[in-house]
């Protein structure tokens, strides 16, 4: 599945905002945002905001592609499925991106960002339910147990990401099972347990129209 290859704090200095696309450095004085929290461009430091209707709902859009790393395409079909699924759309969607593996993964402390965490799935680090699954876009659903397969519980990798987040916390919905390399999906995430400060509402204008 294609990816965004580009810088990526350029993509929070678009959004006026932290995405937390870096890791550690996101929390660091070093994060661009605290050093240029302007639109990035020859202009981006005289860019006005007058962004109206349109305009902000598509920024509300990139905002939360770009936090889980999906392009267009699939970010549609993430929207279709939850049009398709009974409840609100705008909070299905971000359900539905959030029962990601790669997602899980981050959440659980295993990756210090969801790049690194796709990553790590690709190169195939975790189980789910004992089967080793591969595939970011994974998803996951109540009852299941994503660990770290028995060969990776050494990786540098995840045991830095594990101590570097302890302080972040598990969302209510995930629990850590056995040694702390296993977690449990308790239940789908409502609303309030997505952690995020977006407007999904826009994003369902923005495509009904
Ligand atoms: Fe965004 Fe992290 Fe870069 Fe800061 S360091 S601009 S939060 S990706």
């Amino acid at each position: 599945m294609a990816r965004y290859i580009g810088p990526v704090c350029r993509l929070c200095r678009r959004e006026g905002m932290k995405l937390f696309l870096k890791g550690e450095r996101c929390y660091t004085e070093k994060c661009a945002i605290e050093k240029r929290n302007f639109a990035p461009g020859q202009h981006g430091k005289s860019r006005k905001s007058k962004m109206l209707g349109y305009g902000i709902q598509l920024r509300e859009k990139q905002k939360v592609k770009r936090i889980y790393g999906v392009l267009e395409d699939q970010f549609r079909r993430y929207f279709e499925q939850a049009e398709r699924t009974r409840g609100i759309t705008g909070e299905t969607l971000l359900q539905l991106l959030e029962r990601r593996l790669d997602n899980v993964a981050y959440r659980v402390g295993f990756a210090t960002s969801r790049a690194a965490a796709r990553q790590l799935v690709r190169h195939g680090h975790f189980t789910v339910n004992g089967r080793k699954v591969d595939i970011p876009s994974f998803s996951v659903k109540p009852g299941d147990i994503v660990s770290v397969r028995a060969i990776s519980r050494k990786s540098a990798a995840i045991l830095h990401a594990l101590e570097e987040v302890k302080g972040r916390g598990v969302p209510e919905w995930l629990q850590f099972e056995g040694e702390g390399m296993s977690a449990k999906v308790g239940s789908i995430p409502n609303r309030q347990q997505i952690n995020l400060p977006v407007q999904e509402q826009l994003i369902v204008e923005l495509y009904s129209k």
